[in-house]
């Protein structure tokens, strides 16, 4: 059986001891009934997922080997979304809970539709069903105890794979009924192949640019491709291109462009800690010119302030490092305990005392 290079395992880049995991799972036979994938937003978990039920449901590989054919028609049902055995849910769009209608029925139909209530039914055309729960730490709280009945009792040939970014959501009762299986960020060189083959950046340097700063994180890294995001970081750009930093016209520029983000409480304390990554990009590309390690940068506003520095200058290095450490600082402690704007405004108000040490 020759595996296509376009299908399978080979379109998922990273997660290799996960897969791994599985194979062994199958080599084995040991193939349990309800697994639970965990780790951070935006890595491909559901992708995993897909890829993993692909497999259980293919006719056309062996049962203890982990590869689905690509080419038969479970494969390409899969691929289409509309396998019969594949039962998938997830947060209905714009909802931030899974309600119990998809996973037992509305109010008439209760317990005689939703997830929990098809994956009882035999199997269509397969030897067994497969249901993907994802967003698996947004279940609506009466809908959890239809979940917990179908993990107490798997129906024969079920299998079920919750999806979930972080285990705390989770009731104990429903985690300790499943196989926990953690995942953690993309590698920087995996999420450069990525963007670079999603064609979401224009060339490698960008890629890698991108990669460094989303973490690991492919949600985070489509976000950077937002244009009000990129406002947000040209204003940080610019205003930090002047010594010493202006802090009212950050006020000014930098604070519109983060309100434009919109968001609620969390995504507004979320997006201020953009402020501080660009910052540090910012610091870190001059530092790397200071210490002679680049000649050019690649952010031009940083290639601007280089041009008023000199190369080994241990006085503008000091400076630096300290407006770089302060940025740290603002990452690590994303503004949560003052009024955002306040908390942004003292923090431009240090960089601008800090960018004055040893120039006055
Ligand atoms: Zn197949």
């Amino acid at each position: 059986m020759t595996i296509q290079s376009t299908t399978g395992w080979s379109t998922i880049r990273g997660h290799r001891v996960q897969l791994e995991f599985f194979r062994n799972v199958l080599a084995s036979q040991r193939l349990g009934q309800a697994y639970l994938l965990v780790g951070p937003g935006g890595i491909g978990k559901r992708t995993f997922a897909r890829q993993l039920a692909a497999c259980l449901l293919c006719p056309g590989t062996d049962d203890d080997v982990l590869e689905s054919c690509g080419e038969c028609s479970s494969c390409k049902q899969i691929a289409a979304d509309s396998h019969p055995d594949l039962l998938e849910v997830g947060l209905p769009e714009g909802k931030n809970l899974i309600p119990i209608r998809l996973l037992a029925g509305d109010r008439e139909s209760r317990g005689r539709a939703g997830l929990c209530y098809d994956l009882s039914l035999s199997p269509m055309e397969s030897q067994r069903r497969v249901a993907i729960l994802d967003a698996a730490d947004h279940i609506e709280q009466i809908a959890c105890s239809s979940l917990l009945k179908t993990l107490e009792e798997p129906p024969p040939r079920a299998i079920i794979i919750l999806v979930a970014d972080s285990e705390a959501g989770i009731l104990d009762t429903i985690r300790s009924r499943c196989q926990l299986v953690r995942f953690s960020p993309l590698e920087d060189d995996d999420m450069i192949e990525l963007l670079l083959a999603s064609e979401t950046v224009p060339n490698r340097q960008e890629a890698e640019r991108v990669a460094r700063l989303a973490e690991g994180s492919l949600s985070t890294a489509a976000l950077m491709q937002d244009p009000k995001l990129q406002a947000l970081r040209d204003a940080v750009y610019k205003n930090l291109a002047t010594m010493p930093v202006d802090p009212l016209a950050m006020i000014d520029e930098v604070v519109p462009a983060w309100e434009d983000l919109g968001g609620d409480g969390n995504t507004k304390r979320v997006n201020a800690t953009w402020i501080a990554r660009f910052a540090i990009e910012f610091y870190r590309a001059v530092l790397r010119f200071l210490a002679g390690a680049d000649t050019t940068s690649t952010i031009p506003d940083a290639q601007r302030l280089c041009q008023s520095m000199t190369v080994g200058d241990t006085a503008a290095i000091d400076r630096i490092a300290a407006l770089l450490d302060r940025c740290l600082e603002a990452e690590r402690e994303p503004m949560s305990n003052v009024m955002l704007p306040l908390a942004l405004e003292a923090f431009f108000a240090d960089l601008a005392k800090q960018s004055r040490i040893g120039t006055d």
